[in-house]
């Protein structure tokens, strides 16, 4: 039985992740040090007994007894609301954390992805986004934290590559949305079917004529599985190329809550990128790769997801325990 240590377990994509790993009948290891991810997300996993979970921060050094087959770093915060409040933690967990789990995958034998992200390009300036696109990250702005930290992760990760032989696995993720998503993380998924679903105008910030390209969570989970069973070091794009602007996303969220609610206009945040869009050619190539689901199928699973929340669920200002942390 193969063995696999995930990382940010407890997250949206760890506990799809962990599920994935289950059904494919590996021995599954999950981590998390629950700043931003909820148990709630894994409680079903607990009574397996493929299934263990350990309560920790992998910026810190990582102890696994017994071996391991494969890691999936997937601890860390993911949204711009997220970096401003946990800055720290966040540019820590994929340099500091990266790099012990970089270290564990070398001890143990094992073969390692690494979740990296659409924001190594920035604000890019090459439409749509191709691997050897370089990026135009601003290294101090408030998104810094994160695209640097991710950039750095990267590097790490291909000099472990060719400098210690550890076999590795590099995802660039563009916006990914489904069940277990985080409500009060400030994504806009979230953020507009919350709104929707207390009875609020939906917030757009800038004018909305921004664009995002969303991707359902089972088509991003397997593209990732597809790549680490591959034998391609490289990074790879792994997302849904259909492109939208966030007014006509606000749109289809009216009409799929049928809510009564307007939008209304908000500042658009520093260095927010005016437009992504994944060129998918690579995946598609390497890995035989595309995205299923279409949006409007996706949406309707994610918004049953939403609607089975609790009224206290719904109400609550915050879903994470950044409190025990802010101040280290
Ligand atoms: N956004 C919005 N209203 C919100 C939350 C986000 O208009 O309530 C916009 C945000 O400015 C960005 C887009 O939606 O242009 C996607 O934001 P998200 O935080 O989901 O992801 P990212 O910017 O990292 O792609």
């Amino acid at each position: 039985m193969k063995r696999t240590l995930i990382t940010g377990a407890a997250g949206f994509l760890g506990s799809h992740l962990v599920k994935k790993f289950l059904n494919a009948g590996h021995h599954v290891i999950g981590m998390d040090n629950l700043i931003t991810g909820n148990l709630k997300n894994i409680e079903e996993f607990f009574p397996n007994k493929n299934f263990e979970f350990h309560n920790h921060d992998v910026s810190k050094f990582v102890h696994v007894a017994g071996e391991l087959d494969y890691i999936l770093h997937f601890a860390s915060p993911a949204s711009p609301i997220d970096y401003l409040k946990i800055p720290i933690q966040t540019l820590k967990v994929s340099s500091y954390g990266a790099h012990n789990l970089l270290g564990l995958a070398k001890a143990k034998n094992a073969r390692i992805i690494v979740a990296s992200t659409s924001e190594v390009y920035g604000d890019p300036l090459v439409h749509p986004q191709v691997e050897d696109y370089y990026g135009n990250v601003n290294p101090v702005g408030p998104r810094g934290v994160y695209d640097e930290a991710k950039r750095y992760m990267e590097a790490v990760t291909m000099a472990y590559n060719t400098y210690h032989g550890v076999e590795t696995r590099i995802v660039r993720i563009f916006n990914t949305y489904g069940p277990k998503m985080r409500l009060n993380d400030g994504r806009v998924l979230p953020a507009f079917i919350g709104q929707a679903l207390r009875g609020e105008d939906l917030t757009i910030f800038g004018d909305g004529s921004q664009t995002r390209s969303f991707c359902y969570v089972d088509d991003l989970v397997d593209g990732i599985h597809k790549l680490l069973l591959s034998d391609h070091s490289e990074p790879v794009n792994i997302g849904n190329p259909s492109e939208i602007t966030i007014t006509q996303f606000a749109e289809e969220i009216i009409k799929l809550t049928g809510t009564d609610q307007k939008v209304c206009y908000h500042e658009l945040p520093v260095n927010d990128p005016k437009q992504r869009k994944p060129d998918i050619s690579k995946a598609k190539s390497i890995l035989g790769w595309e995205p299923k689901v279409a949006r409007k199928e996706g949406l309707e699973i994610t918004y049953d997801y939403f609607k089975s929340l609790t009224k206290e669920e719904l109400n609550k200002k915050e879903h994470n325990n950044f409190d025990k942390y802010i101040t280290k």
